[in-house]
């Protein structure tokens, strides 16, 4: 089993200037073929960038680089987009989703509550995230929610077509519908929690920050990582040097 770290989009704090991160993208190789987690930003966003895209330019410091969109990256790597064969979605905020286009023979995976509220839309202000033209060209969904399901206590989604086991772990805050992803590994486990929480070895960000902006779920998250060193905790905005370390190997 290969899991390999991707920095698919680089995106750094104006203020403070030392808060940088890029978005993790973890492409696992399972039974059922190559399983991209989120996408980062797409060709088609650098092409052709929305109103939204352009105001979190204004307000954040990236370099807008298409070569870390993530098709560019797996290129990189030696695959086509037509190797990816799943794609599972945290959320659908446009730096994680943007690149779905990308990939239009992927099946996608994502909570039924996310889709829904995607699709619909809210007047929340960080719906303004969602960029409505991500779902187009793409009609193989996969929907999902809670059945009871538990992991490590956590309520849980098996996501039955993978060997190793991935499971969907619903944190709701950040957005409607916002999942972690646990995928089992040789020496336990990668819990990617997303947008519900921070890169724990790097974070400079106080709590109330996070609870604000990321949902209620950090203090839980973080305790759990702390009480189980077989469990790797990352978040979807990591602190570069993580990338530095890590990426495509
Ligand atoms: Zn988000």
């Amino acid at each position: 089993m290969t899991l390999r770290w991707m920095n698919c989009f680089t995106c750094n704090a104006r203020w403070p200037k030392s808060m940088k991160t890029g978005l993790l993208c973890i492409l696992i190789e399972t039974n059922a073929g190559l399983v991209l987690v989120n996408t980062g930003l797409g060709t088609q966003d650098y092409a052709n960038p929305t109103w939204f895209t352009h105001f979190f330019r204004v307000i954040t410091s990236m370099p807008f680089d298409s070569r870390e969109a993530a098709v560019n990256r797996l290129r990189n790597l030696g695959y086509e987009p037509k190797d990816i064969r799943h794609i599972i979605l945290t959320h659908m905020h446009f730096d994680h989703c943007g690149g779905l286009p990308d990939f239009p023979q992927g099946k996608i995976y994502v909570h039924r509550r996310e889709f829904e509220v995607f699709v619909k839309g809210t007047r929340r202000f960080m719906e303004m995230a969602y960029i409505k033209r991500n779902n187009t060209r793409i009609t193989d969904w996969s929907l999902y929610e809670s059945i009871g399901e538990k992991w490590y206590g956590f309520d849980a989604i098996l996501l039955h077509d993978f060997d190793p086991q991935i499971w969907l772990i619903p944190l709701f805050g950040h957005s409607y519908g916002h999942c972690g992803v646990a995928i089992q590994t040789p020496t336990g486990w990668h819990f990617h929690c997303g947008d519900a929480g921070v890169d724990i070895e790097n974070n400079i960000a106080p709590d109330w920050l996070i609870a604000t902006a990321l949902g209620p779920h950090w203090p839980r998250l973080r305790a759990f990582a702390q009480s189980h060193p077989e469990v790797k905790l990352t978040a979807s905005h990591m602190y570069p040097g993580f990338f530095a370390a890590k990426d495509g190997k």
